[in-house]
């Protein structure tokens, strides 16, 4: 049996394990007990095409199905106190880059949480860090910013597009009223088009629209109604979620569906979802990525192999070396998460690595073989031969073998190229975790949700 609770025989296994969007997993990291140095870390790393990340962790409200690390408002100045730590960190992490090879940042993203929960001042003042502590030129690279209907205000909607942002994604989940309050999201569906209408007047160059699907209630014709309603927007990307109940967050499981009834409606809705998509000129990027097809392309998708340097600010936020990922302490229970963000604004010393792990050569094969699979355009075997001094085929015969018996794996390749099937990008979620190393799995095993 593998953790996924399938043995390696079964030919039908649940399309909806977890969604990989980065290895190993938060819950695989551990205490680096040995506390090491980034200077350490990072002396003779390439950082010439580094990404910036900083997780700014708070949201008006806690959506039901949201396991991210943040925490609903940000009383007594907290705001203040999380940006001096930002910059705290940054100055600290900049020191640790050094200046023995060139120091440039390629892409940059404000994530979270709600990154416009900060007002239009603080923004400024986010932007400011990441330009005059990290040297990031905001208006020379992409830069992506996630925000929801009531805080993509005008005001803060032009600061960000006046420091470069390039890419604004918003949240919506569903323009259907009773999917929202389903999915412990409310929201009036007059709010959400306000906000899209701001982002169109604020001239950034892409808007993002993510809506989910499998929410209690929702059928094809009503899901069929929200991408209508996105797509009257012709956003230049749209991300497709399947709906997770996930431990500690406020959504339910659905008392009357079976854990199978649940998945099948699922895989309709996506294959209804992309269909709809594909048809009206979008191309799949990624099981849940779609991009108007002539949108002008906007630099790294979600999956990059330059994300070996990666830079993450904030407490949330992950930085990864090619040997070393590493992060703060994690949770997403409310109080665990109070204390987390406490103790990052009270922290002095920014210049070592607390939590993380080590990621050997095996891990950095199954990591960029995990990730360029679950990409539309698959992995270029060239690449992975230049990169790895191997194949595949060779370090991972018996996992590629499975899925081609199940019919994950496109036999229409084109040459010199592992992609996978539309049954296979449909499957994504369960493909994924099962490419995670025993120890990577046993240590997600081990932790526990707090
Ligand atoms: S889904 Fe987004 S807006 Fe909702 S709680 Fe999570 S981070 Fe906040």
């Amino acid at each position: 049996m593998t953790s996924t609770g399938m043995t390696d025989q079964d030919l039908s296994p649940r399309p909806y394990q977890s969604y990989v969007y980065a290895y190993p997993h938060k819950t695989a990291y551990r205490k680096l007990t040995d506390r090491p140095r980034l200077a350490d870390e990072w002396a003779g790393e390439p950082k010439d095409a580094l990404s910036l990340y900083a997780h700014i962790p708070f949201c008006e409200v806690r959506c039901g199905f949201c396991n991210l690390f943040t925490r609903i408002g940000a009383p007594d100045e907290l705001t203040t106190r999380y940006l001096d730590a930002l910059d705290r960190q940054a100055t600290a992490v900049r020191e640790a880059l050094g200046d023995a090879e060139p120091v440039r940042f390629a892409t940059a993203a404000f994530g979270g949480g709600t990154p416009t929960f900060l007002t239009a001042a603080e923004l400024e003042r986010l932007c400011d860090i990441a330009e005059q502590r990290m040297g990031a030129d905001l208006r020379a690279v992409p830069l992506s910013v996630e925000s929801s209907p009531a805080t993509a205000t005008a005001d803060r909607l032009a600061v960000l597009v006046d420091r470069g942002a390039t890419r604004l994604s918003l949240g919506v989940q569903s323009f259907v009223e009773e999917e929202a309050r389903a999915a412990v999201r409310p929201q009036r569906r007059s709010d959400v088009e306000a906000a899209l209408g701001r982002i169109r007047d604020s001239g950034v160059p892409v808007l993002n629209i993510d809506l989910i699907y499998g929410i209690d209630g929702q059928t094809e014709r009503s899901w069929r109604r929200s991408l209508d309603a996105a797509l009257a927007w012709r956003p230049e990307e749209l991300y497709l979620y399947p709906l997770y109940v996930r431990p500690l967050t406020p959504l339910q499981k659905r008392a009357h569906a079976s854990d199978r009834e649940w998945d099948e409606q699922r895989l309709r809705l996506y294959r209804h979802g992309r269909d709809h998509l594909l048809a009206h000129g979008y191309e799949q990027v990624s099981m849940r990525m779609f991009r108007r097809a002539d949108a002008p392309p906007q630099g790294p998708d979600d999956y990059a192999c330059q994300t070996d340097g990666m830079i993450g600010l904030g407490c949330g936020a992950r930085s990864y070396t090619s040997r070393l990922h590493y992060s703060f302490d994690y949770a997403v229970g409310m109080g665990e998460i109070r204390t987390i963000i406490d103790a990052y604004t009270a922290t002095e010393d920014f210049s070592r690595a607390e939590v993380g792990r080590r990621v050997d050569k095996s891990e950095a094969r199954r990591r960029h073989l995990l990730q360029s699979l679950l990409q539309a355009e698959g992995l270029r075997l060239e690449e992975y031969t230049e990169r790895f001094g191997s194949s595949p085929f060779a370090d991972f015969p018996a996992e590629l073998a499975r899925f081609e018996d199940r019919g994950w794996l496109d036999g229409d390749a084109p040459a010199g190229r592992l992609r996978l099937s539309a049954q296979g990008l449909a499957y994504s979620d369960g493909l994924g975790p099962e490419l995670f190393s025993p120890a990577v799995r046993a240590a997600m095993a081990a932790y526990e949700p707090k």
